[in-house]
């Protein structure tokens, strides 16, 4: 390996590092797993790529198992962003914006969204598929993962926002991807090169299987399984777009350079009308009005996430500067002490917006005089500002950090952390999951986009003991058949990795894994691109690289 790296570090312009603390560093995604990679490369430019690609091309006789990895900010939680041969750090040279406006975003890949945010708010703009780890991660990833967050209940994950993507591809060039019509579509597949063979199969496979297709992608309005290929083809406007094949692909078809991606607009005012519940019974009546009033976010969590963030919001100090930390922590302790230490099973946050706080407040007293029509007993709170709004919304987006805080010996191990099924069946579907992590001693927390149905169910375990481990699979195995009653997914917005991509087929059934498969081929024949992931992975390799280091 060692000639191989010099030999790399003479053809490339970025850096190689090959030193033991850089690998143990990026040898971890957020996910269960770990794999130490041979070496971090940081590309400069595309044409870096472009070499490091032709270079695999070249050296793969010698060395069978060499492949590249893209990663942005490795906050991935199904194992996607880490390797056992090269990884590709998108995060430290492809951070360029190039141009924002109020509807369009164009960016390197490697940007993160804590740059970009404040860009589109200078334009009353603001990414609709943002998650909610947008602090740290990159736009590459959010493309890659085809992310979704708060935003996702009107805007979707990043699918519906791609405009244009530019990838290096297995053929060592550069190619960009976007909506074309059937004329445009005509003159690619009769081009006598890679690219045009790509247009021909992927064209050939989607108008073949047209019915299939559209009838396999998940009910939901979420989803971030398989690749995207029900989005490819319309054939009643005459669109082909492979674009989409990127967003979700998770860097097992090419490494993503260069984004376009659509902007949406930022209300001025925003305010939350809290729902505390006693029962998760009473979602079933809930969720339909609460989704008739067509919130702008509705996102949810339980009595122990909602504790976890009481008991650690003192570490928010630091981020939010003592004055503004000190103010939150009065207005939360204050709608605490409401409950006498009784907390309610569950508390909804129904967020509305516009333009003016009057529009946005009675919005919020629409709901909550509508729910009160009903006679529902459930206690509703207005937090009609953002100011006010604003500690929910901390505990909300840290809730992950908390529950890790919450380790002695055990770990948030996700790997049923992204079930999203249809928001009517949210009651029945999580009575059915609290019963599998009763059954399997998952003692786990829910939290997550209500409004979607996709909930974030992260259990706390010790992987590296051999009988807890031995409850991933089989607690897996019975909520497939469950997710796929209520219409849903396995992942609406963390994707496949190591963790989901051995359950594809379970998902899918086989003729959808079989063209999954043939995606995969078609784009990356040799397999150079992010082994070991999506339709690539297996359940034995991803139980053998379990994470043994937490710190
Ligand atoms: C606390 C926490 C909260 C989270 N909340 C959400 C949420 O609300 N919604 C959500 O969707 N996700 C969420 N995630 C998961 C994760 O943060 C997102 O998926 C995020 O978009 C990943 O971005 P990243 O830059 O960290 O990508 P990475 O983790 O570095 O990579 C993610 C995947 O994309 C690939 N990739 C990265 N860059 C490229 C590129 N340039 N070209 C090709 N492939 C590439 C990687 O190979 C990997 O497979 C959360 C994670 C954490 C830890």
């Amino acid at each position: 390996m060692k000639p191989m790296l010099d030999e790399l570090k003479t053809i490339l312009k970025g850096e190689v590092l090959t030193d033991k603390s850089v690998l143990n560093k990026y040898s971890h995604d957020a996910s269960i797993y770990e794999l130490a990679p041979s070496a971090v490369l940081s590309p400069m430019d595309s044409k870096d790529i472009e070499n490091l690609v032709s270079f695999i091309n070249a050296h793969r006789h010698i060395y069978p198992s060499l492949s590249i990895t893209p990663r942005g900010a490795g906050t991935d939680m199904s194992g996607g962003a880490i390797s056992d041969s090269l990884l590709i750090n998108m995060a430290d040279h492809f951070t360029k914006i190039h141009s924002a406006s109020s509807n369009l975003l164009h960016t390197q890949a490697g940007a993160s969204i804590r740059d970009i945010n404040p860009l589109l708010a200078s334009y009353s703009a603001m990414l609709g598929c943002a998650p909610t780890s947008h602090a740290f991660c990159t736009i590459g990833g959010v493309v890659a993962n085809n992310s979704a967050g708060e935003q996702s209940l009107r805007y979707g994950n990043a699918d519906k926002s791609i405009r244009e993507v530019s990838v290096v591809l297995a053929d060592g060039k550069e190619h960009t991807f976007g909506p074309i019509n059937k004329r445009e579509l005509q003159v690619k597949m009769a081009q006598k090169n890679f690219e045009g063979a790509l247009y021909r199969r992927i064209y050939s496979a989607v108008e073949e299987n047209y019915d299939l297709i559209k009838n396999a992608r998940p009910k939901t309005n979420k989803n971030s399984m398989g690749y995207n290929l029900w989005t490819v083809w319309d054939r009643d406007t005459g669109i082909f777009d492979m674009s989409q094949l990127f967003t979700g692909s998770q860097g097992t078809l090419g490494v993503i350079t260069d984004i376009k991606i659509a902007a949406v607009p930022k209300a001025k005012h925003s305010g939350l009308l809290l729902i505390y519940l006693t029962s998760l019974k009473q979602l079933s009546n809930i969720i339909p009005i609460v989704t008739s009033h067509a919130p702008a976010t509705f996102e949810g969590l339980d009595d122990i996430t909602f504790n976890l963030g009481i008991k650690y919001f003192k570490t928010l100090k630091k981020q939010l500067g003592v004055k503004e930390w000190t103010k939150q922590q009065i207005w939360l302790l204050s709608t605490v002490a409401k409950f006498k230490s009784h907390l309610p099973n569950m508390l909804l946050m129904v967020e509305f917006d516009s333009n003016t706080p009057k529009e946005t407040y009675d919005k919020i007293v629409g709901l909550q005089e509508d729910l009160a029509k009903y006679h529902f007993s459930v206690q509703t709170e207005i937090e009609g500002n953002e100011a006010a709004s604003a500690p929910f919304w901390n505990i909300r987006r840290a809730a992950l950090s908390f529950l890790r805080n919450q380790s002695h010996g055990k770990y948030a191990a996700p790997f049923i952390d992204d079930m999203t099924v249809l928001p009517k069946y949210t009651a029945e579907f999580l009575q059915k999951v609290r019963k599998i992590i009763r059954k399997y001693k998952l003692p786990a927390t829910i939290q997550g986009h209500f409004g979607d149905g996709n909930f974030h169910i992260i259990p706390l375990l010790d992987v590296n003991q051999a009988k807890e481990r031995a409850k991933l699979e089989p607690a897996m195995r019975e909520l497939v058949p469950i997710i796929l009653k209520y219409g849903g997914t396995m992942a609406g917005e963390h994707n496949d990795g190591m963790v989901r991509g051995p359950w594809l087929p379970a998902v899918f059934g086989n003729e959808m894994y079989e063209l999954f498969k043939y995606v995969k081929e078609t784009f990356d024949p040799q397999y150079i691109f992010n082994p070991n992931k999506k339709t690539d992975a297996s359940w034995d390799f991803s139980m053998s690289h379990i994470r043994t280091s937490h710190r």
